[in-house]
């Protein structure tokens, strides 16, 4: 068994939710699991490493809100700080904002300003690639830090969203593509 097995089998479709016409793609029960939980984070951890298990990233940026749960312990299983990109106005300190679009209206990123050394060799991690408008912001966010955004970690993509294209050529792991 792999990771995308276990995904297929604890994500629970949920119909018409946040609204309707809407499948929400529900990864509380992954988490639940502790084999689970250390099997994707593990798998996601991967992107942040070469061929023979070395680190190649100094941080490891999550996207409010589940994208935290899953890229604190991939940074800690990479040896690497954690970042959180959080939604406007909850940060306390200074910080870069990024905003892109949505179906109906637009949704604004930030990140501190001294999150990231210039430089720094950055994963982001999220639970889901839906547009890709949130990864894409974030790495507008990374770059305006002077730091490198060098691959993402999904645990499921969205195929018919295009996500990737919106993401152009950032290295994507997905664990499960659907
Ligand atoms: P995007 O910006 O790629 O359109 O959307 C991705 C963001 O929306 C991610 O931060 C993700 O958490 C959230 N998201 C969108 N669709 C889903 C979904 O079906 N399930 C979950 N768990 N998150 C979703």
């Amino acid at each position: 068994m792999g990771a995308r097995e276990t995904l297929e089998r604890l994500v629970v479709d949920v119909p018409d939710f946040p609204e309707p016409g809407v499948v929400f793609k529900d990864i509380t029960p992954v988490l639940a699991d502790h084999a689970a939980l250390s099997e994707i984070v593990e798998a996601l951890a991967a992107a942040g490493r070469d061929e023979s298990g070395s680190t190649v990233v100094d941080a490891v940026v999550g996207m409010e809100a589940r994208g935290f749960i899953l890229a604190a312990p991939v940074a800690l299983a990479l040896g690497a700080g954690f970042v959180p990109v959080r939604k406007a106005g909850k940060l306390p300190r200074a910080a870069y904002a990024e905003s892109y679009d949505l179906e109906y209206g637009q949704a604004t990123l930030e990140m501190h300003e001294d999150a990231l050394a210039p430089g720094a060799r950055v994963l982001l991690v999220d639970d889901v690639l839906a547009t890709g408008g949130t990864v894409a912001a974030t790495v507008r966010l990374v770059e305006r830090a002077g730091a490198v955004a060098v691959a993402a970690s999904v645990l499921m993509e969205l195929s018919f969203l295009a996500g990737r294209e919106t993401i152009g050529d950032l290295p994507l792991t997905s664990l499960l593509t659907v």
